[in-house]
């Protein structure tokens, strides 16, 4: 018996497709977000999403950056939201592409249920996520059965831009591994509520910037020492950072500079940490 083949669902006129489009690379991209970039009559993007992944858009697809639309540098949330509802009552097929993925730290679930209160249909095509498939092409797996078995996505933004919302001292008992988003900015407030949590200045940390893409930059340092090495190394946002065991394994799984010629170590949990890379 021949097996069923595979069919793409019908992206209609007047509605709103919220798709994750990964953290850079175009190859990350789902068969759906690629499928929909070929269909859609209008792009509303987000300044997180590669240049390689709107390469793929057909040339007579209208692109429409969210981040910078009608010389705004930074549209409130709800204009985003009405756009989509305004371009999809005009019948178009309307692909919202959000970096990574829509419901991790990217407000999907807003803009959703914006567009469920219009009575716009919609669908979810979700992405990978850039603090589980980012650290991946850091080399650095998201758990590991001899380093962790829990991992913890954190802001270190809550929704007024602050960190007062979050418990730190808590998740640093709680969590082995942290993986921070938009955390370089208030890093250093960060680092001291860790550490005064109990987690130890020698803990290993990285920082990926950019990652899975062209110019993916990976800082291995410590929590002690992160402060220091981050701004001599004068790493930008976007960038995730990462605390806990499984940095150590970056020594044995840096696969893509292996790729250039690295030697890798088959047992890095064994040989005692060095923080630079
Ligand atoms: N929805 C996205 C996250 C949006 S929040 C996702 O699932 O990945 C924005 C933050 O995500 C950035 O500040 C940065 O911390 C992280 N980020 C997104 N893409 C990244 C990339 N390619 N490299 C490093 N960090 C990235």
């Amino acid at each position: 018996m021949s097996k069923p083949a595979f069919k793409f669902p019908e992206f209609e006129p007047g509605s709103v497709w919220l798709v994750g489009a990964g953290p850079g690379d175009p190859g990350l991209l789902t068969l759906h977000a690629a499928e929909a970039i070929q269909r859609a009559d209008v792009i509303v993007y987000d300044a997180l999403v590669s240049q390689s992944v709107l390469d793929l858009t057909p040339g007579e697809t209208t692109l429409e950056s969210a981040g910078k639309r009608g010389g705004t540098p930074s549209p409130k949330q709800a204009d985003i939201t009405l756009r989509l509802i305004q371009l999809a009552r005009e019948g178009k097929r309307v692909l919202r592409l959000k970096g990574g993925d829509p419901f991790v730290f990217g407000r999907g679930g807003e803009e959703a249920l914006g567009l469920v209160a219009a009575g716009i249909p919609f669908r979810i095509v979700p992405g990978i996520t850039a603090g589980i498939g980012g650290l991946a092409y850091a080399g650095i797996p998201a758990t590991h059965r001899d380093t962790n078995h829990i991992v913890t996505l954190v802001t270190g933004h809550d929704a007024s831009g602050e960190i007062a919302g979050i418990d730190w001292e808590a998740l640093a008992r709680g969590s082995q591994v942290l993986v921070l988003y938009m955390a370089l900015k208030h890093l250093s407030e960060i680092r001291a509520r860790l550490l005064s949590g109990g987690r130890r200045p020698e803990e290993p940390l990285a920082v990926v910037r950019q990652a899975t893409t062209q110019d993916q930059q990976v800082l291995v340092t410590t929590l002690g020492d992160c402060i220091d090495d981050v701004a001599e190394a004068g790493i930008q946002p976007p960038a995730l950072v990462v605390l806990g065991e499984v940095v150590r394994l970056r020594e044995g799984l840096d696969w893509l500079s292996a790729l250039d010629g690295r030697a890798l170590n088959p047992d890095p949990l064994a040989t005692p940490f060095k923080s630079s890379d």
